[in-house]
């Protein structure tokens, strides 16, 4: 067969379903572009998963009106002039690529005013040129972009965003992520109409109450703050801060949010290595809870190796999730002999018995130390989630110590035998 130059406009559409894979890679690349533009507050709206409409209005700096003609080609950007600016940039934008990738797979408009001015500007766009002249209108500070129809050229790809899960959770997910580590920022999600918003995280100046905002206090109640630095050798110069769960959080499914150089990122092998750690230490089989954000020299990050920017690459990158691995250990060894655990029965006579007591992992050597009373598994309540009555091993022993309270290892071990 004959090779033949494609036409600009597939090779367009081709790359931007790359770039904008489903809705909420379109919501990040929106939101990353409002903190770029030094927002204060973004709002996000979504109708039908992001598929009818995804919307994003931040009170960033504003897009001047002379650059509007060219805001939605290809490759046009205002945070990268030369190559050489990857290695310093501190930007999450750098290709110029997002908002043109939108139109080939959408209807965008972009309403924005800059300083200054008495009147904002509204204008659509389609494959990456302006529908029509900006037309002056009524803003408030800063940029809106509203994406319409998302993938309505992409048979396939709408059909199977219809049929999989709505994306909304996943878009819920990102914010999410984003008001833990912008904690100054305040971000707001909802569905279109709601009168509720799914994320809410008002602007804060500590990352607990971020957290607590958007998780929730039962979340912020289990955590530990962690920092690890390794500033000795010259080549390998690293600061991590964040928050992980103790042995009392319990959770089935892990939570990872990392930023490096505040970038929202995945690290497969970082997030295997701590579930790891947890799951080596902690007898239960809780998942983690981790917010880590790293801090690297920028010319150690390599920024431009995912079409979506959500993995980098590092150099040390071993010797970096090594010492996490190490800090996390340490503190998990240290918390673990300090776990909490309540239980309660409804059995009267039980109820004279201590309800709560601080367990030294120490302590517990015979698991039918002082409360060997017989309560029948039926009048038993479970009140907390944490409690280990309730769980498979309160069983195993029989009936001699349902009110065993016990933690570590050595007890789980004990009943195997
Ligand atoms: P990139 O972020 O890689 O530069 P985009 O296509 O996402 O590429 O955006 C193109 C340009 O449009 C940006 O460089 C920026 O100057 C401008 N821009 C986009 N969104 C906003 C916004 N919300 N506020 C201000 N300027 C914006
Ligand atoms: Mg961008």
């Amino acid at each position: 067969p004959r090779i033949r130059r494609l036409e600009e406009s597939v090779v367009n559409r081709i790359a931007a379903g790359e770039v904008i894979q489903r809705p909420s890679s379109a919501v990040k690349e929106l939101v990353e572009n409002s903190i770029d533009a030094g927002a204060s507050t973004v709002s996000v709206t979504v109708k039908d998963g992001g598929l009818k409409l995804i919307q994003v209005s931040d009170d960033g700096h504003g897009i001047r009106c002379e650059d509007l003609p060219i805001l939605c080609e290809r490759h046009t950007t205002s945070k990268l002039s030369a190559y050489e600016d990857l290695q310093t940039i501190k930007s999450m934008g750098f290709r110029g690529e997002a908002l043109a990738s939108m139109t080939y797979v959408g209807h965008v408009t972009v309403t924005t005013i800059t300083e200054g001015q008495l009147h904002g500007y509204r204008v659509s766009y389609r494959d990456g040129v302006m529908e029509n002249d900006p037309k002056p209108c009524a803003a408030v500070k800063g940029t809106q972009v509203m994406v319409e129809n998302l993938f309505y050229n992409m048979v396939a790809r709408r059909k199977t965003l219809q049929n999989s899960n709505d994306d909304y959770p996943k878009i819920v997910d990102f914010i999410s992520r984003f008001a833990v580590h912008h904690i100054n920022v305040n971000f707001s999600c909802r569905k279109h109409g709601a009168n509720r918003a799914d994320v809410h995280s008002g602007s804060t100046s500590s990352r607990l109450d971020a957290i607590r905002n958007v998780y929730g206090a039962s979340v912020v109640r289990d955590l530990m703050e962690i920092q690890v630095s390794d500033e000795n050798a010259v080549d390998e110069i690293f600061k991590m801060d964040g928050f992980i769960s103790n042995a009392n959080y319990v959770a089935k499914k892990t939570t990872m949010i990392l930023f490096i150089n505040d970038r929202l990122v995945d690290c497969t092998s970082l997030k295997r290595a701590t579930e790891f750690v947890y799951s080596a230490i902690l007898p239960q089989a809780s998942k983690p809870f981790i917010y880590m954000s790293i801090n690297l020299p920028p010319e150690h990050v390599d920024v431009n190796i995912h079409p979506t920017k959500k993995e980098v690459s590092l150099l040390n990158q071993e010797r970096i999730i090594e010492k996490i691995k190490d800090a996390i250990e340490e503190k998990l060894m240290n918390c673990n002999n300090t776990r909490i655990f309540q239980t309660q029965a409804l059995n009267s006579s039980a109820l004279t018995q201590a309800n709560t007591r601080k367990d030294k992992g120490t302590e517990v050597s015979t698991p039918t130390g002082e409360k060997s009373q017989k309560i029948p598994v039926s009048q038993m309540v479970r009140t907390d989630p944490r409690d280990p009555s309730g769980r498979l091993h309160t069983y195993w022993q029989g009936q001699t110590s349902n009110l065993e309270k016990k933690s570590g290892l050595v007890a789980v071990r004990y009943d195997l035998h």
